[in-house]
């Protein structure tokens, strides 16, 4: 039988797992004609909203990103949110295989009574904030008065943020980080961090390079636990049932806290940052408390981790905190419209239910909204890659795929109104972005308003 000819495929989102999807639907067949769809005027997702401003050389994939933007094939099509601005069907009426790529854009709650007082923020709001995104500039966290801060949850992204407030503001002038959030970071009054995990030391979700990165800080120290009651350090022998990474990461934290305890902070201010922080484990956050609306501190259950089960106590700490964070996971939503076109949607995992990445004939699915808020850019590249090497042979098999008019773009153009952002849209903004950073010699001044980005377009 003759070959079929190439799809056209809509890809939505603009993250990692969309570029790395096109990058591999293109080394597959050249010839493939691709649309990708991002909701805000500004392509590449947590690459530039969520990976920490002083990591530049995480962000380097955005170079990758635009040489697979530069291909004939390749549309970019910005500031259009799928399911709001143009309805899904509409979408899966001109394309052979839609690929969803979307992402988290929700976050897990606590669940617990508090939660809603001011100065409780999901780790979103706050990554958001130093990192310009125009739909956090409005947290309200004034860090002049902030002495304790409460972080819930022990994966990376609470490292982020621990880093980034404990940083010296002149250290994070060069790079891309909100200026608006380095002139809070001047004032800061924040004395004491607290990273809390609800499990064991040998639990944490975080990786040793962050890790380190925070113990060598020299503008704050590390504390030994402070309400952690059951510290127990792991022999030689019951550490080697851990793999070797893990092994490495437990018995760096056994260290530290072992150096913290043997020697405490002295008292002399000129001998040690005024700032610390640590880190606390085995506490299960029961409930934010507060007064006229503004948080307190934060009550927690002791949890004891015996043989990975863990157990709640009777006993109960509270830890001061003018502010809290909640850094317990992103989740993915569905796109409204997904459930008319029978796309199975996991709302307690957050995923799109997939068979290696196909969903429905000529449905797919990459990154986090296939596999949860889980896993690094390089996990997400692999598995991406796995999820168009499966569209394409499914195409080359002549498996089933959409019925659509192949007419992409061109048959979705007449029922949108409003301003659209190309590539070369994008290029101009990020030429602004850099030109307002040389203000301040650094290396980029985000936008902090979409409008201000789709002002220097004339849209
Ligand atoms: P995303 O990057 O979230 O991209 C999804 C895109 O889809 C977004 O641009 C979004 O606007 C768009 N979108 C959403 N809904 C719609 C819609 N309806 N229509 C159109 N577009 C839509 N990994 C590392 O390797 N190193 C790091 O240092 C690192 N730091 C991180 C720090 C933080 C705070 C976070 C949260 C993650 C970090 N990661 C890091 C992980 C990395 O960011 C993720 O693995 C990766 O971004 C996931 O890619 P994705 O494409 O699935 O999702």
């Amino acid at each position: 039988s003759t070959q079929p000819s190439s799809p056209v495929v809509g890809i939505i989102g603009s993250g990692p797992a969309a570029f790395y999807t096109a990058h591999r639907l293109f080394r597959n067949d050249p010839s493939i004609k691709i649309d990708m769809y991002e909701a805000s005027p500004v392509p590449f997702g947590l690459v530039r909203y969520g990976v920490a401003p002083d990591h530049p050389e995480v962000k380097q994939v955005e170079h990758k990103f635009t040489e697979i933007a530069t291909s004939n094939q390749f549309r970019f099509l910005g500031n259009i949110c799928v399911g709001k601005d143009i309805p899904l069907s509409t979408l899966s009426q001109h394309y052979d295989a839609l690929v969803y790529a979307y992402g988290s854009s929700s976050d897990k709650l606590l669940n617990i009574p508090g939660e809603h007082l001011h100065g409780v923020y999901s780790a979103r709001q706050l990554v958001g904030w130093y990192n310009s995104d125009p739909r956090h500039q409005n947290v309200g966290l004034s860090l002049s008065r902030l002495k304790d801060l409460v972080v819930i949850g022990q994966g990376n992204v609470s490292l982020d943020i621990a880093r980034i407030m404990l940083s010296k503001p002149e250290h994070l002038i060069p790079t891309d980080i909100n200026p608006l959030f380095v002139q809070q970071l001047y004032k800061s009054a924040l004395e004491r961090l607290h990273i809390v995990g609800r499990r064991d030391l040998t639990s944490v979700s975080f990786t040793i390079k962050e890790l380190r990165e925070l113990f060598s800080l020299s503008s704050a120290k590390f504390l030994a636990p402070q309400y952690t009651s059951s510290l127990q350090f792991l022999s030689e022998e019951a550490l080697s049932t851990f793999d070797r990474a893990r092994k490495r990461l437990i018995k760096l934290i056994q260290s530290k806290i072992k150096d913290a305890q043997q020697n405490p902070p002295s008292s002399d201010p000129l001998q040690n940052p005024s700032r610390s922080w640590g880190l606390e484990f085995g506490l299960t956050p029961v409930e934010i408390l507060g007064r006229n609306g503004q948080v307190e501190k934060v009550r927690f259950q002791k949890t004891e981790t015996i043989r990975n089960e863990s157990n709640s106590s009777e006993d109960f700490v509270e830890i001061p905190a003018q502010a809290v964070v909640r850094s317990i996971g992103y989740k993915s939503v569905p796109i409204p419209g997904m459930q008319e076109l029978g796309i199975p949607f996991d709302t307690t995992r957050g995923v799109i239910l997939n068979n290696d990445g196909h969903i429905a004939p000529g449905m797919y699915v990459s990154g986090w909204v296939k596999n949860g808020p889980v896993g690094v850019i390089a996990s997400t590249m692999m598995d991406s890659f796995s999820t168009a090497d499966k569209l394409y042979k499914d195409w080359l098999a002549r498996e089933p795929f959409l019925e659509g008019t192949k007419a992409g773009w061109d048959g979705i153009r007449p029922f949108l109104n409003k301003p659209v952002v190309t590539w070369k849209d994008w290029e101009v903004i990020k030429g602004h972005e850099i030109k307002n950073g040389l203000q301040h010699e650094s290396i980029s001044e985000k936008f902090r308003t979409w409008d201000d980005a789709l002002r220097v377009l004339h849209k």
